[in-house]
């Protein structure tokens, strides 16, 4: 029965995997980051799938979250463009975080609010990694979802408290301005304040350092195989992202660990 329902959770999670694969492509036609080719074709029935490359409209078993990418490999069977290699990626992670949270959530109500969180942070994190955005739209979503969750905690005013100074602080840190450039965009502070009212204290401290380590570690390892040029800006939210994603799954148990050395 327990297997029987990971199948489901995590086959579910592969279909919003692939249903934000589509989103991020919308919301990126949205913010004139890409150009609508879908506007070519004529007759289109909004309602359905389509190719993103030649629009042509796609059967349901060209649409199947891994499989239509694993037996067509790779490429679309209409035009043959190649297919990005971060769909199934996507579809595979939001698969395995939805098992995760299967067996990180105590009721079921946690569980659904926290398949929603997942959902909208693994959009986010796409779309910023991809176009240096973070979405307003998953921001607020993120914002209203956290606030849902304090609902009925006792000690709900350290979360507000945390969020407010988590905002403050990132905002702070997007007046900083480095060679005219903004080192914080205005999407990080509004995550930031999700993190806080989220992960509350130490939880928001535990994802902040994790974030600013693992993000100049990867900088300098991109800058010194030469990915990037030091000028390049590269994207925070997918640092504070993963960093939220392992405080609130493991945060007791780094913060035992930390105790511990002590
Ligand atoms: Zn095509």
């Amino acid at each position: 029965m327990d297997l029987f329902l990971s199948i489901i959770i995590f086959i579910l999670g592969l279909a919003v995997g692939s249903f934000i694969n589509m989103v991020v492509y919308r919301t990126a036609i949205k913010y004139k980051l890409k150009k609508n080719l879908k506007s070519k074709v004529k007759n289109i029935n909004k309602n359905r799938s389509f190719c993103d490359w030649c629009g042509k409209q796609l059967r349901w078993y060209e649409n199947v979250p891994v499989l239509s990418w694993i037996m067509q490999r790779g490429r679309s069977r209409c035009c043959s463009t190649p297919l990005p290699r971060e769909y199934p990626i996507v579809e595979i992670s939001t698969g395995v975080l939805f098992l995760l949270s299967y067996q990180l959530s105590v009721t079921s109500y946690q569980f659904i609010l926290n398949l929603l969180i997942i959902s909208l942070l693994v959009f986010s994190l796409v779309f910023d990694l991809k176009y240096m955005i973070l979405p307003d739209g998953a921001n607020y979503c993120l914002i209203i979802l956290a606030l849902i969750l304090l609902v009925g905690k006792e000690n709900y005013w350290t979360y507000l408290l945390t969020g407010i100074s988590s905002g403050l602080f990132f905002l702070i840190l997007n007046r900083i301005k480095i060679r005219g450039l903004e080192a914080m965009g205005m999407g990080d502070v509004k995550y930031a304040l999700f993190m806080g009212l989220f992960l509350g204290f130490p939880g928001t401290i535990i994802a902040g350092y994790l974030a600013f380590v693992v993000g100049a570690l990867v900088s300098v390892i991109l800058l010194v195989l030469k990915k990037v040029k030091r000028t390049d800006p590269i994207p925070f939210g997918p640092f504070l992202i993963l960093g939220t994603g392992v405080a609130r799954a493991w945060g007791e148990k780094i913060i035992n660990m930390v105790n511990l050395i002590r």
